[in-house]
Parts: C-alpha cells; sequence; structure tokens
C-alpha cells in the first residue's frame, strides 16, 4: 500500500492511513512518500546550496524545520513518542545543517533529497509504536537499488527483500520508503520525482504480492481530462496494455514506470481515494473485458519533427539513420507517421533539437512544428473494432489534424493537433465517444 503526500500530509491524514493499513488482514508493505512540499523544499535546498547561497538554504532549511515542529506534536501525544519524534527530527536537520559548511557536490543533493522519505516513514512509524501496533521498520537504502544507466534492479531488490522479510514471519506490517534507492556506486539516489508510486509497483513485483494499492487524494484514473472536460468519471477496470499508454499521459496520478513492474509479475495495481476508501477506484490488471473506448488523454508541450527525401523512395536503411540522430541525443520519439517520401516524429525534450535537426538535414529536408498536442484515444482492442476511427474523426472534423496513428497497438488511436484546439479537441471527443 503506497500513500502519496497529501495523504500523509497532515497529522490527521497520517491517523487515517494508519487506519487503512491495519484494516486488512493480509501482510502489507507501507511505502510512504514524503508530506507534501518537502521534496520541493529539499529541491529548494539543494539549489540554494549549489549557488553556494548558505544564507538562503539556512532559510529554507528552517522554514521546513520549523513546519516538521508544528506536525509531530499534532501527530503524537505522549511523552516518549514524542521524545522520540524530536530526536528523528534533530536528527534529519542536524544533518541538513551541517551541509552548510561543507563543499556541496551532486551526491549530497540526492541525499538531501532522500530526508523527506526518512522523516515521513520514521514519523509514521513513531504513531504505529505509540498505538502499540506491531510493525517493522525496513529501511529501502538496505534492498532498492538502480544500476549504472539508473534502471531498477528488480532481481537483485526481490532477492534482498525476500531474505529480510523471511526474517520476520509473523509481522503483519511494514514500513518503507518510496523513491530512495541506491545507484551503482552504492550512493543514496532516488527514482525521480513522483518515484514512491515506482517503489511501490517494484516491491510488489519483487515479492509476488497479491495487489499493489497506490492510494492518493483522487478516486482513479479518469476517462478525460477533469481539469478540461466536465462529466469525467473514474474508468472501473484497465488492462497493463491499457494503462501503459494512458501512463504517458496521466503521470500525475501515477509514475509512468510503475506498470511494467506489476505487469511483469501479473500482481494487480488499484489506484485508490484515501479520503473516499470506500470507493472503487480503478483496478489495473492483465485481462479486462470490456471493449471499447475507454479513455481520452492529451498532452501539449509536443514538437513535431519532418524528414522529407526523395532518397526514401524504395530505399532501405533510411529511418535507421533518423533514429540513430534522436538516440545519439538520448531524445525520445513518442509518435511516428510515414509516407514514401517524408517521416514525422514528435518529441517533447527540447534540449538537443538544434543539433538534431543539423544532422536531420544532411538526410533531407527538415520542418519543425513547434507547441502541437498529442490526443490519445485508449481502449480495449479499439483498433479492431469497426467505427471508432470514424468517430474520432467525426468528433473533430472542424480541428485540422497533424498526425495519426493507428494500429501501432490495438489499444490506442493518437492524433496530432496544434495545441491552441487541445482543450476542444477534448471536449469534442468526450461528446461524441462517450454517450451517456
Ligand atoms: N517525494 C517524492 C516527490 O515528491 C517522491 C514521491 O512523492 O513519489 O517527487
Ligand atoms: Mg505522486
Amino acid at each position: 500500500m503506497k500513500f502519496g503526500g497529501t495523504s500523509v500530509g497532515r497529522p490527521e491524514r497520517m491517523h487515517q492511513v494508519k487506519d487503512l493499513v491495519t484494516s486488512g488482514d493480509e501482510p502489507t508493505i507501507v511505502v510512504l512518500s514524503a508530506l507534501s512540499g518537502t521534496t520541493n523544499a529539499l529541491v529548494g535546498i539543494g539549489e540554494a546550496l549549489a549557488d553556494a547561497d548558505k544564507a538562503l538554504a539556512k532559510e529554507r532549511i528552517d522554514a521546513l524545520h520549523a513546519h516538521y515542529l508544528v506536525f509531530y506534536k499534532e501527530l503524537l501525544q505522549s511523552d516518549s513518542a514524542r521524545a522520540k519524534a524530536e530526536g528523528i527530527i534533530k536528527e534529519h536537520f542536524e544533518f541538513l545543517n551541517i551541509l552548510l559548511k561543507i563543499s556541496f557536490n551532486e551526491a549530497i543533493n540526492r541525499d538531501i533529497l532522500a530526508q523527506g522519505e526518512l522523516l515521513s516513514t520514521k514519523l509514521f512509524y513513531t504513531l504505529l509504536e505509540e498505538l502499540e501496533i506491531p510493525a517493522v521498520f525496513l529501511p529501502a537504502l538496505d534492498f532498492m537499488s538502480i544500476d549504472e544507466n539508473s534502471e531498477p534492479e528488480l532481481g537483485k531488490i526481490s532477492e534482498k527483500l525476500k531474505a529480510i522479510l523471511a526474517e520476520y514471519g509473523d509481522t503483519k506490517l511494514f514500513v518503507t520508503q518510496g523513491y530512495i534507492c541506491k545507484n551503482h556506486r552504492n550512493e543514496v539516489d532516488n527514482l525521480k520525482r513522483g518515484g514512491s508510486d515506482y517503489t511501490a509497483s517494484l516491491i510488489a513485483a519483487a515479492i509476488q504480492a497479491s495487489a499493489c494499492e497506490i492510494w492518493t487524494d483522487i478516486d482513479g484514473m479518469h476517462n478525460n481530462d477533469p481539469r478540461i472536460v466536465d462529466q469525467t468519471r473514474p474508468i472501473a477496470e484497465l488492462s497493463f496494455d491499457e494503462a501503459a499508454e494512458l501512463a504517458y499521459f496521466g503521470a500525475k496520478i501515477l509514475h509512468p514506470a510503475s506498470i511494467w513492474p506489476a505487469q511483469l509479475y501479473n500482481v494487480p495495481v488499484k489506484l485508490l481515494n484515501t479520503m473516499q476508501p470506500q470507493a472503487h477506484g480503478t483496478l489495473i490488471k492483465a485481462e479486462v473485458d470490456a471493449i471499447g473506448v475507454k479513455a481520452i488523454a492529451a498532452k501539449d508541450g509536443i514538437t513535431a519533427v519532418k524528414i522529407k527525401s526523395s532518397r526514401m523512395l524504395l530505399a532501405y536503411g533510411f529511418l535507421r539513420r533518423i533514429f540513430e540522430i534522436f538516440e545519439k541525443y538520448k531524445t525520445p520519439i513518442d509518435m511516428i507517421t510515414t509516407s514514401e517520401v517524408a517521416v514525422s516524429v514528435t518529441i517533447d525534450d527540447l534540449s538537443h533539437l538544434g543539433q538534431i535537426t543539423a544532422e536531420l538535414e544532411a538526410l533531407g529536408s527538415v520542418e519543425v512544428d513547434r507547441n502541437q498536442a498529442i490526443v490519445c484515444i485508449v481502449g480495449n482492442e479499439i483498433s479492431e473494432t469497426k467505427g471508432v476511427i470514424k468517430s474520432v474523426m467525426d468528433a473533430l472534423e472542424d480541428i485540422p489534424v497533424r498526425m495519426v496513428s493507428y494500429g501501432g497497438s490495438r489499444h490506442n488511436v493518437s492524433l496530432l493537433i496544434d495545441a491552441k484546439f487541445k482543450n476542444e479537441a477534448l471536449q469534442r471527443l468526450n461528446t461524441g465517444l462517450f454517450s451517456w
């Protein structure tokens, strides 16, 4: 069971988490994020130190410290638990304060970022102790690791975690940190922002858990963007494949990398709401029955790059030469469409666009369209369902479509449009595809 920053961000919420994790019968590993706002604050402290602005760093450390000094008193009642929490907070803020006196580097920065999850889990564990709820504290740094490419080492994680858990045969409840891990140099590292979901999914896969529950403050993944479209509703069930198609767009609710570990070991993932624990939320699993369109999502900030060359005609190896250039600059390509003499691809990381286009010029003429949006329609077997593409095009009849990607997977149709039409496209598709 993983709880995000807002689910542990206030003392009373942490008490709710305690109720939720003690209400089931199955042994449970609880994965916690940092209290909401903490990781951002730690990023700010690291930035101030990187700029050698010690005064600002100190100010930020003190502000965060003050927050914890209020938090623990509301969280805990007994003198002994409070004394313990004071010790924990003292230890972590002393560590941050020592950094003001030494020279800063990237490894230290990652140590700073790890403080949030260490604090939240230790405080939560102190709450369990105060309430005499038996539990074991599992330091994530003892088993979570990434390799030299920052990829989690699932095999090693599994071996280590299983060995640790075997020492506590009768224990029903474990508490560990999301997000943090060790890297191949054995330094403290992390799974990138929002990475606690990923931790939960990796742990679930590592021990082949019966389920991986991601508890947030919304009632699951919605069938359209609730900020833009009225009357969206939570999707009851998604297959892993459908969820993987949507993850790129829904990163806010579920870290996109969290799908693969669960899928690999077939562990169902449930997206649940701490505020409404009884609500069904979204269940992500291997097979789903429902056919047809399930969700619409969009992402702006997309750039399309078109490479046109008559030398592509009947040539082999042309696509490889194009892709190699993107690979060289570590720039992921999202959508692709081709004609006989041209290729269009989309990217959202523009850090190397200049170098990429300069090298592409050697292969043909290059055109770049910025401010585009990918609109993605996801549903079980929709590319084999008659009429779906027609309904999509009918709904978008007044909106110029720059690219269409259909048949890449059975569960997805993607379109590229000018970002200025994004909201309108989402609304029109909602009316055109969901008839209720
Ligand atoms: N605390 C980390 C973050 O804010 C990880 C997480 O919350 O998932 O990014
Ligand atoms: Mg999150």
